[in-house]
């Protein structure tokens, strides 16, 4: 079946047919070795994705969107009576933190208001003041507003200081540059819909692997305690169902990636678009909200043009086959969003530009 529409929410992505076809293939039971042999295939290809981790990390399939990733790893890896420093410049990084509470792990919360950078110089205040601190939390892609958070300045500090970096990687895993090293990383968690283009259904952890003979599991959660998978998955099994179709499509969704040249193929179809549709709205007078050096490569928020709704631009934009995003919280009546992830080619997005000309023509 050909898809009509063009999707360009951050998740779930336009499939390939490909990958749409691959989750008509036959019902498996994830009891079963055939199932064991592809989770394992997609373990290795994940761990792969960037060629620096595929020594000392490890994939860990989950069965849930990329929140449920998140949530598993902060539960694993924080510790219950350390202390985490949680870095906040939007939605997801506020989510991190009333996850951390939520499990009643201490916390310290460094806050910046959405539309700014993250605060690094009172990160690192921090870190000097409470030598307590353990763990850093922060978002890599803050996909409230399309910021590519500066990690590397972060990733840094945590290596200077010997603290240990967790990161929610949904939005960016795949596409942008990650570095397992440098930044100290001992985890990042992500899902196949967003830049690996599977489909929703499947999220996993990357965690450095040597932490499971080192260290206890911190969980107070049967089903996101990242330990019983590592156990399970050296032989492919998981402790519960997974998503076996989603898996296909998974699968198949990697080999694309591959096919195309890697991560850093996709980091360069990702800028050709997204410096595209800039480039065509900045003519219709239509203005990123974040400074241009700011942006990701996988989604922009735009300024909504001073005579339109969200609600009629995505009405429009949706009858003519494209699905946009709205801006969260405060930004809901003042951006509108637009991710380039998924099956979109550029002559997607000549045809979304000449919907935006089309629409500003009749104002
Ligand atoms: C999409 C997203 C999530 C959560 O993903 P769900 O699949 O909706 O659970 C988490 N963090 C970031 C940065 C995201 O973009």
């Amino acid at each position: 079946m050909m898809n009509q529409t063009i999707l360009l929410n951050p998740g779930p992505v336009t499939l390939t047919s490909l990958v749409r076809q691959a989750m008509q293939r036959e019902d498996l039971c994830h009891r079963e070795p055939e199932f064991a042999e592809l989770a394992l295939d997609i373990k290795a290809r994940l761990a792969q994705v960037y060629p620096e981790a595929a020594k000392e990390y490890e994939a860990i399939l989950l069965t849930g969107s990329g929140t449920c990733a998140v949530e598993a790893m902060l539960s694993t890896l924080v510790p219950q009576f350390g202390k985490a420093l949680v870095v906040t410049n939007g939605v997801y990084g506020e989510r991190m933190a009333a996850m951390v509470t939520a499990h009643g792990k201490p916390l310290e919360v460094v806050t910046s208001q959405w539309h700014e950078p993250m605060n690094l110089i009172e990160v690192e205040n921090r870190l000097i003041e409470d030598t307590s601190i353990t763990h850093v939390i922060a978002v890599h892609h803050e996909t409230t507003t399309g910021r590519l958070n500066d990690v590397a300045k972060l990733g840094q500090i945590c290596k200077r200081k010997n603290v240990a970096l967790l990161l929610d990687c949904v939005s960016s895993f795949g596409a942008e540059a990650i570095e397992f090293d440098a930044w100290n990383l001992e985890a990042c968690a992500a899902t196949a819909n967003k830049c690996l283009h599977g489909a929703p259904g499947i999220s996993f952890v990357l965690v450095k692997r040597s932490l499971f003979d080192s260290r206890p599991s911190a969980a107070a959660s049967v089903y996101l305690d990242l330990y019983p998978y590592y156990k399970e998955q050296q032989q492919g099994y998981s402790p519960f169902t997974q998503a076996v179709h989603v898996s296909y499509a998974f699968h198949e969704a990697l080999i694309e990636l591959e096919k195309m040249g890697g991560q850093i193929a996709r980091y360069r179809h990702y800028h050709t678009l997204s410096q595209k549709i800039k480039q065509g709205l900045k003519q219709l007078g239509i203005e990123t909200f974040l400074d241009e050096q700011d942006c990701s490569v996988v989604l922009t928020s735009f300024n909504l043009p001073a005579n339109t709704t969200y609600e009629q631009l995505h009405q429009f934009l949706k009858k003519k086959g494209f699905v946009i995003y709205a801006g969260q919280g405060g930004l809901k009546r003042s951006i509108f969003r637009i991710a380039n992830m998924g099956n979109i080619q550029s002559d997607d997005i000549e045809r979304l530009l000449n919907c935006f000309h089309q629409l500003s023509q009749r104002s």
